[in-house]
C-alpha cells in the first residue's frame, strides 16, 4: 500500500502498543484500518459519542485510498477538532497526518479528565475507529 499524501510505501506499525497501523516512513502519517474492527466487538460505547453528529464538513480530496484508489473525503470529527481523511466510498480506513494522533490523545485526556473518569487511550482509539466505521456505513 502506498502513502495517500507522498506515495511512499507504507509500513506496518504497532501504534503505542495498541493496534495495527499503516504508516508513512517519509511523511509520518498512519492509516487505520476498518477491518481491525472484527476484533473489536466488545467495545462499548460512550453515550455522548452518539449525541450530534460526529463528522461534518465532508468534502472530496485528490488523495486515493490506499485500498482501493478511490477519493478520500475529508470530514472535520467533532469531538477532536480534527480534520481526517476517509475512504468514504468503501469504508476502508482513515488517515491520520503527522502528528494528529498526538492531538487526538491530549484531546481524549482532556475529556476524560472534564468527565471524570480513567483515560484508557486505547478503548478511546476503539470508540474512535468504530464510530468513524458506523457512521459511514451507516450513509448507505
Ligand atoms: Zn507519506
Ligand atoms: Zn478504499
Amino acid at each position: 500500500m502506498n502513502c495517500p499524501k507522498c506515495n511512499s510505501d507504507l509500513a506496518k506499525k504497532f501504534y503505542k502498543g495498541m493496534f495495527e497501523v499503516e504508516s508513512c516512513p517519509n511523511c509520518r502519517g498512519m492509516w487505520l484500518d476498518f477491518n481491525e474492527l472484527d476484533k473489536l466487538e466488545d467495545v462499548v460505547f460512550d453515550e455522548d459519542l452518539h449525541k450530534g453528529s460526529l463528522v461534518h464538513f465532508q468534502t472530496r480530496t485528490e488523495f486515493p485510498c490506499p485500498h482501493c484508489g478511490s477519493k478520500l473525503d475529508e470530514f472535520q470529527y467533532r469531538l477532536y477538532d480534527l480534520k481526517l481523511e476517509t475512504c468514504a466510498e468503501n469504508a476502508h480506513g482513515f488517515w491520520l497526518d503527522a502528528g494528529e494522533d498526538e492531538r487526538v490523545l491530549e484531546a481524549m485526556q482532556k475529556r476524560a479528565g472534564e468527565m471524570r473518569r480513567k483515560f484508557n487511550a486505547e478503548a478511546e482509539w476503539k470508540q474512535i475507529l468504530k464510530g468513524m466505521h458506523e457512521f459511514l456505513t451507516k450513509k448507505k
